[in-house]
């Protein structure tokens, strides 16, 4: 077992980098595990990032890399954390590798797991034609025929968030659309078709999309579709390490539960990113790791120095 880190950081995506860089310019011995599996990598480009708008994700996740180079207590290593538990005053990790390292302090970066509905040919355009946010991907695909894969209250209102880019927007029920007359009527206003066809795939070349095809063999031009997602842990380490999950969400199933520091409810774990989020972006997952060191290292100044939180 290595030397005990101020801080091992679990995920090296946008908000583990982020967490990084801000401990490494605070002279903390710092060791990011990361699995090298980001959530957005099938992606062309990274939509609404301030200073790397469009920019590949892989571009990125190199180039935030490179900078922690420049900080000599920051180690990244390639690796997958397996196992984690308190002991004494620290924390241990267990790796794939069967190694296990040890730290005062953990954060957890490790992301999450997007599920979309199980239909046939969102897998092979997931991240490029077919998204789940469009503030994300809806420039890229403005003025096309567009679609919402939904039902109900939520499908009324993600068919109404797609008008901001698109005048052609058709919401695909895919059986019975579930909307009550006022429901039924905002729609017809705003111009949006609703067609409760049974959707049997999606057709267009490669992970471009050019129609949504139905069971009785009709089809409808939709060139972009948003669909619903959940996000879920992708492993029981924060519940291993003693962190409480939130309230299940919108979007997130099964976020651990964190503070407004970031902290959760086991001493010395820290959660950022999309793991702790309901509202996951690049952007946020970067500002909350930013978040997350700071506080961990307020606390440790605090804690060297009996200084009351
Ligand atoms: C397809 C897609 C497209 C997206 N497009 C955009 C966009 O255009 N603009 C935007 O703002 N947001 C976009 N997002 C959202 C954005 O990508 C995420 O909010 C953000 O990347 C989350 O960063 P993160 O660091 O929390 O998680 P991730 O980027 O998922 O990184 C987590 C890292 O932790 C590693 N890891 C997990 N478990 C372990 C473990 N046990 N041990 C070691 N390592 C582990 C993973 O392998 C991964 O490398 C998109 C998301 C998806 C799914």
């Amino acid at each position: 077992m290595d030397d005990i880190w101020d801080c091992i950081v679990v995920g090296g995506g946008a908000a583990g980098l982020s967490t990084a860089l801000v401990l490494g310019r605070a002279r903390q011995r710092t060791l990011v595990i990361d699995a090298g599996e980001p959530s957005n990598a099938v992606s062309h480009g990274i939509g609404g990032l301030l200073g790397h708008d469009g920019r590949p994700p892989a571009e990125l996740y190199a180039s935030g890399r490179e900078e922690l180079g420049a900080y000599p207590s920051v180690e990244i290593r390639a690796g997958s954390v397996v196992a984690g538990r308190r002991k004494d005053s620290g924390l241990v990790l267990e790796l794939a590798d069967a190694s296990s390292v040890r730290a005062r302090r953990v954060v957890l970066a490790t992301g999450m797991d997007y599920r979309y509905p199980a239909v046939p040919g969102i897998e092979a355009r997931w991240g490029r034609s077919v998204f789940h946010c469009p503030f994300c991907h809806g420039w890229e695909v403005r003025d096309r025929a567009l679609g919402v894969l939904d039902r109900g209250a939520m499908g009324v209102h993600r068919a109404l968030l797609l008008c901001v880019w698109s005048d052609d927007v058709t919401l695909f029920s895919n059986g019975p659309a579930e909307l009550d007359d006022a429901e039924a009527a905002l729609l017809a206003a705003a111009g949006v078709t609703v067609d409760e066809g049974p959707v049997a795939e999606l057709r267009g070349p490669g992970d471009e999309m050019e129609t949504v095809a139905f069971d009785d063999g009709t089809e409808r031009a939709c060139r972009g579709l948003l669909v619903p997602v959940t996000t879920h842990q992708r492993s029981t380490l924060a519940q291993q390490l003693g962190a409480r999950a939130a309230e299940p969400g919108p979007v997130a199933a099964d976020a651990i539960d964190v503070d407004a520091m970031l902290q959760t409810s086991a001493a010395g774990v820290s959660a950022a990113g999309d793991v702790s989020s309901q509202m996951p972006s690049a952007a946020s997952a970067i500002a909350a790791g930013s978040m997350a060191a700071a506080m961990i290292v307020r606390d440790i100044v605090a804690e060297t120095h009996h200084l009351a939180t």
